[in-house]
């Protein structure tokens, strides 16, 4: 098999995450741990993991997954005022993309709290680039329906790009309290053609989202954060079933890499949606190639 695209990985350098937030996964990966030095050791090999600057390591790993093409997400994570940051975090994107077409998509991201200036940048990185779409992190502290985003849903709309929202649990530290559903079903009115993908609901958050997503076949599933329950066999069996059956047409390959590879490797992650399609007699190609390239469209 080789047309498998992953629909939701980084780039996995440090410099592209703000330090609050490397300190909290790694806070929050270690709360089991009592003793000192595998605290630290955990420590290290995130860190480890954090260095793949030029993404030589995930292009390999994407080989050795056999996988074709993934889509880059810049998540800006950084502080509303900081426009530096938010140039680097995009800028870099940017740049390792343009290096690698034949291998990646890119979405790139913007904090709607941002001001004009960032919005203009954003616009004009849109008009000179093959961007595919655009990533939003609601856990930064605003719902979807924040009127400052209209002006981007709109965009996206009228050239065909799809917006990837980060859905579900994310540092303790950061907004949660959500109502998604109300402010999906604002926007998909309102911008009627918008596709919208939502990260992580195709497993871990499929209850709460199938019914919306059924209604609705501008709204896309991706599965990534499954790997977080691979040791709970039985009930991740159940979830795959129930979705492949509900949404066997919106449902998307992803892994969140670098995410969760402590979990489960990214060959390993291929191979488990590949090995749990069989068994329900689902065609992966859905799963792997073919809802993704209905949702990217003209754009792939
Ligand atoms: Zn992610």
């Amino acid at each position: 098999m080789n047309n498998i695209i992953d629909s939701h990985m980084h780039i996995a350098f440090r410099e592209l995450y703000p330090s609050y937030f490397i300190n909290g996964i790694i806070e929050e990966m270690s709360i089991n741990i009592k003793a000192s030095n595998e605290k630290k050791m955990l420590e290290r090999i995130i860190r480890g993991v954090l260095s793949d600057k030029w993404a030589e390591k995930q292009i390999l790993e994407m080989d050795r997954a056999n996988i074709s093409k993934s889509i880059l997400l810049a998540a800006d994570l950084f502080d509303d005022r900081d426009y530096a940051s938010f140039k680097y975090l995009n800028e870099f994107y940017l740049d390792i993309f343009n290096k690698h077409k034949d291998r990646f998509y890119l979405f790139l991201g913007i904090n709607p709290k941002r001001d004009n200036e960032a919005f203009k940048m954003m616009e004009e990185y849109i008009y000179t680039n093959d961007i595919s779409g655009i990533k939003l992190y609601p856990p930064t502290g605003f719902e979807l329906d924040y009127e400052r985003l209209y002006p981007i849903y709109d965009l996206c709309q009228k050239k065909n790009m799809p917006i990837l929202v980060h859905v579900g649990k994310s540092l303790n530290n950061m907004k949660m309290d959500f109502n998604h559903i109300a402010a999906l079903k604002k926007i998909t009115s309102k911008f009627d053609r918008l596709k919208v993908i939502l990260g992580h609901a195709g497993i871990l958050y499929l209850d709460n989202y199938a019914k919306l997503a059924q209604s609705n076949k501008n709204i896309y599933l991706d599965i990534s954060g499954f790997q977080k329950m691979i040791s709970d066999r039985s009930n991740l069996y159940n979830i795959f079933g129930k979705a492949f059956y509900l949404l066997p047409e919106q449902l998307l390959f992803a892994s969140d890499w670098p995410m969760f590879s402590l979990n489960l490797s990214l060959e390993d992650t291929v191979k488990y949606v590949q090995e749990v399609s069989e068994y329900f007699l689902y065609d992966s190609k859905q799963v792997f190639y073919r809802n993704i390239a209905s949702v990217l469209g003209g754009n792939n």
